[in-house]
């Protein structure tokens, strides 16, 4: 399984050809005799919601257009979405949350540039209550704060919209809320 379309098997390196199977042309390696698939990389994230606001980390200009975002990560081999969700969490805001105490609000499927492939977004969220630490500056962001969706988005600040989607069901799935992250 590959995120890019492959060219080459990523087992053995034989270039690979092309195959039909269940309705697709797919790479073929004819050493491994197997099918090569690409798929969409899974990312966990997750919304911590304190009162009117939600947990933000700012990136860097470099990584992510310094934008703020909710606090996320690609999955690990060895660990479930949930884990992973927990995980990036601590990494990057120092915040900390039980795997178990998170709930899945949305999937979500997205392409950024078509020749990186897809995602697959995995959104959890909990109360603040149910967290642990405060908030501090983790391995990547450069800066991590409780931020009121609403005003970065009046504030012309830079978001995402597939976090505002999330933060949207987060507040859904929590409180029976509906709202409207969009000016
Ligand atoms: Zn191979």
């Amino acid at each position: 399984m590959t995120k890019r379309k492959p060219n080459y098997c990523p087992y053995c390196g034989t270039e690979l050809v092309t195959r039909e199977f269940d309705g697709r042309e797919r790479g073929f390696c004819s050493t491994c005799q197997e099918f090569i698939f690409q798929n969409p990389a899974p990312i966990a994230r997750t919304v911590v919601l304190d009162d009117e606001k939600a947990l933000f980390v700012k990136h860097a200009p470099r990584t992510a257009d310094g934008k703020w975002t909710l606090p996320e990560g690609f999955l690990e081999v060895d660990e479930s979405a949930a884990h992973g969700a927990a995980r990036e969490l601590a990494e990057e805001t120092n915040i900390r949350v039980p795997p178990e105490d998170l709930a899945l609000v949305r999937t979500g499927h997205y392409v950024e540039n078509p020749d990186e492939g897809s995602i697959l977004s995995i959104c959890f969220a909990a109360e603040r209550e149910l967290t642990t630490g405060t908030p501090e500056v983790g391995d990547e962001p450069t800066d991590v704060q409780f931020r009121d969706p609403q005003e970065l988005l009046e504030r012309d600040e830079q978001t995402r919209s597939v976090d505002l989607r999330c933060l949207e069901a987060a507040v859904g799935r929590l409180r029976g809320q509906t709202r409207d992250f969009s000016l």
